[in-house]
């Protein structure tokens, strides 16, 4: 025993075939590009470095859509005949027989519970996540028309003991707050939190934008987080061994700062680094590369 867990953040694909207008398209505009054999080519060789210093990888899968890979339970499959936890973002499928097929590989699901979505699928999902002790977390993006009933949902599935919320859709998230068109203002009232008939006061007149103004959410790399925090280059950071992100295209780092890239998983010369590294920043910024990466004063 090592008492060490490692993480594996994968966005397996991106492709998904639902289609959903209020996707941004990068989750869901690729092609499925990669064979089974490579996935679990990239899968056997994360294993055999990861497994010589921890006792379990934490494998978390998003997409695209990963039910969308035709053999999606043979890389489920693979992943888990060795010591692991799988945690798995998924809209469930389009029957019952989609999830029957992974749903003894998958340790935690989120599912996104779609308007369109079968909930004869969901209940069955449900049903098994209790009933054989996986976690399950359910999010609904709330969709224009159907907000309200689709808050009635979430509060039948909390009173159920089920963890949901909802979240409203964006033209894209990254790039600013404006909501897809389509909501009337009682559902963006709801949506907040409000009375549906709540009334929102004049807007404040608009401050004048100067455009030589420094972005307000740039942060300098050479100003530590916080007054005491201690300077962090050259001190040995396990970023890629205790935790690893990989791309839908297949590109890899260790760590949320980008100091250490670590390639395409899928290039056939590819391995996982399988030593720490002195870190090359002044500063560690991210609170998650510093809780899930061992970094360690030499
Ligand atoms: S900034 Fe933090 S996570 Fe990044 S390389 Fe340095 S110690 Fe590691």
């Amino acid at each position: 025993m090592f008492g060490i867990d490692c993480e594996v953040f994968w966005h397996i694909t991106d492709y998904c075939d639902q289609e959903c207008s209020y996707c941004p398209p990068r989750y869901r505009g690729g092609l499925v590009t990669r064979s089974t054999e490579e996935y679990i080519a990239v899968i056997e060789k994360i294993q055999a470095s990861k497994y010589q210093f921890a006792d379990k990888i934490k494998w978390n899968l998003s997409g695209g859509e990963a039910l969308a890979l035709d053999d999606i339970h043979r890389i489920l499959r693979t992943m888990k005949e060795r010591e692991s936890f799988i945690k798995i973002e998924t809209s469930g499928g389009n029957s019952w027989f989609d999830y029957m097929a992974i749903q003894d590989y998958i340790d935690q699901i989120t599912l996104t519970y779609h308007h369109w979505q079968n909930p004869s699928v969901v209940n069955y999902i449900i049903d098994f996540c209790q009933t054989n002790n996986k976690i399950i977390k359910i999010k609904v993006p709330y969709y224009p028309g159907k907000v309200k009933e689709q808050i009635a949902i979430i509060e039948d599935l909390t009173s159920q003991g089920i963890y949901a919320h909802g979240f409203s859709l964006h033209v894209d998230a990254r790039h600013g707050n404006k909501l897809i068109d389509g909501y009337s203002q009682g559902e963006i009232n709801l949506m907040n939190g409000l009375a549906e008939d709540w009334t929102p006061p004049p807007p404040p007149p608009p401050v004048p934008v100067d455009p030589n103004a420094p972005d307000p959410n740039w942060k300098d790399p050479n100003i530590p987080p916080s007054p005491t925090e201690k300077q962090s280059l050259g001190r040995e950071c396990y970023a890629g061994m205790d935790y690893m992100y990989i791309s839908h295209k297949g590109y890899a780092n260790g760590s949320d700062c980008g100091g250490r890239t670590l390639g395409n998983v899928f290039d056939t010369e590819w391995q996982p680094v399988s030593t720490s590294f002195d870190c090359p920043m002044f500063w560690c910024h991210s609170s998650n590369d510093k809780k899930k990466i061992r970094i360690i004063n030499k």
